[in-house]
């Protein structure tokens, strides 16, 4: 038995939905631990491309149990619409590879009309949310003012229970925000149509992975985003609204007692950062224009385009120590192949003074980059699944970024495939 965690140790993106996919051949069981539909996990593989944003990217491994445990913001609209797509792609989803926490809490219809409610109140203050409803889905978990999945299977007591919180609701929607209130007939609509889709799915996961890891199940826990959007440990407010660490899948799964005995953090061989907020070694112009292009560094969930920088040491540095990362995975080495020269982002300076360490969210508005060029390669690696036939310059380059970053890098990834690895 062997439960491992994978996250992203950056700003999300940076390829975990491909590594999970690769890795889960070693795993009985993937769990979703905490986010909703706000990001996306990339996929592709012999059922085609997909862009995940609820479902564990587990779900197509015929052997897998995929799990959406109590720390996720269960939206039931996207996950039956994403089930679909993946369905009719040939994949089997049914209660017995998907199973949903009865503890997870259910995104409600009006967490993201008041998402765009506040970012159209906020202005040119914005956070750049994706609108998903997960920031104030996150406000009333806490304020416990949303229902729990299995409350669906009590239906006289849930309605009962959401008739309470609309009428609550209600003031805010129209007394703070002056929008239209929401009615009760929205709300049945969303309760027959999405509610008793997923009603099938919900079960006690807490009972479930304690009971596959007491068989002897390898269970994989698969973060969503980066350790600098964690909420609390990320460059706040522009975070996410629930914590994007390793050590949170425990709570997140339900699986309490679970132990960790691998974190694989996944890096991406330059940076890319989503929304608003301090982005030290951002690029702009032509040199971005580019880096953007051949990396494809538009969003999974709304298309935009993704800010970009160099690999930054400093902010990685952190991520690593953040998550507990034991290994490394880095994505999108071949992105880089175009390079003759490859800036890296070594440290920051901040008021003047040289600065290794990762600034608080006050002060990194003041940081600067310290920029260094490294030889690039110039040939297409995206081929070569040994490590000994990468050229020099490219292991080079692996070597350097592990060194700064503190961690062994196990995974190096050339392509988006699911067999575009060298593994050290
Ligand atoms: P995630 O949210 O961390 O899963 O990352 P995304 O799915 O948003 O972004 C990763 C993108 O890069 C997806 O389009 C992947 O198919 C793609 N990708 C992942 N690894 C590699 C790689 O090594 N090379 C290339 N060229 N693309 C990759």
């Amino acid at each position: 038995m062997s439960n491992c965690a994978i996250v992203g140790i950056n700003w999300g993106d940076e390829g975990k939905g491909r590594m999970v996919d690769l890795l889960t051949e070693e795993y009985d069981v993937v769990v979703r631990y905490q986010g909703g539909g706000n990001a996306g996990h990339t996929v592709i593989n012999d059922y085609g491309k997909f862009a995940l944003h609820l479902l564990p990217s587990g779900i197509f491994r015929k052997n897998v149990v995929n799990v959406l445990g109590n720390g996720v913001a269960l939206d039931a609209e996207n996950l039956w619409k994403e089930i679909e797509v993946v369905r009719e792609k040939g994949v089997a989803i049914t209660p017995e590879n998907l199973k949903i926490s009865d503890r997870a809490s259910l995104l409600l219809p009006w967490h993201r009309l008041l998402d765009e409610l506040e970012e159209k109140r906020l202005a040119d203050k914005k956070y750049g949310s994706t609108k998903q409803g997960i920031a104030p889905f996150y406000s009333d978990k806490f304020q416990k003012k949303t229902v729990l999945a299995g409350e669906l299977l009590f239906p006289k007591k849930l309605k009962e229970h959401l008739m309470q919180l609309l009428e609550w609701k209600n003031l805010i929607i129209t007394k703070v925000y002056g929008a239209e209130p929401y009615t009760e007939q929205t709300l049945d609509e969303w309760l027959d149509t999405y509610g008793e889709k997923i009603k099938p799915f919900i079960t006690n996961t807490s009972d479930f992975l304690r009971r596959a890891s007491e068989n002897g199940k390898n269970i994989m826990f698969e973060a969503q985003l980066g350790a600098l959007r964690d909420i609390d440990f990320g460059i706040y407010p522009y975070t996410t609204s629930s914590n994007a660490i390793a050590a949170y899948a425990p709570v997140g799964s339900g699986f309490t007692s679970a132990k960790l005995d691998r974190v694989t953090g996944v890096v991406k061989a330059y940076s890319t950062c989503v929304g608003e907020g301090p982005f030290t070694c951002e690029m702009f112009g032509e040199e971005a224009e580019k880096l953007r292009e051949a990396g494809g560094e538009y969003g999974a969930k709304t298309g935009r385009p993704r800010r970009v920088g160099p690999i930054d040491f400093v902010a990685t540095r952190y991520g690593v120590q953040t998550q507990g990362a034991t290994e490394i995975a880095l994505t999108k080495l071949d992105v880089l192949s175009y390079m003759k020269k490859i800036p890296v982002c070594t440290h920051y300076t901040v008021d003047g003074k040289v600065r290794d360490d990762f600034p608080f969210p006050s002060e990194i508005d003041d940081a600067k980059p310290v920029i260094e060029y490294v030889d690039g390669w110039m040939c297409d690696i995206s081929g070569i699944r040994e490590w000994k036939d990468l050229p020099e310059a490219a292991r080079a380059y692996v070597e350097m970024t592990e060194k700064a970053i503190g961690c062994h890098i196990k995974y190096v990834s050339v392509g988006p495939e699911r067999n575009s690895i060298i593994i050290r």
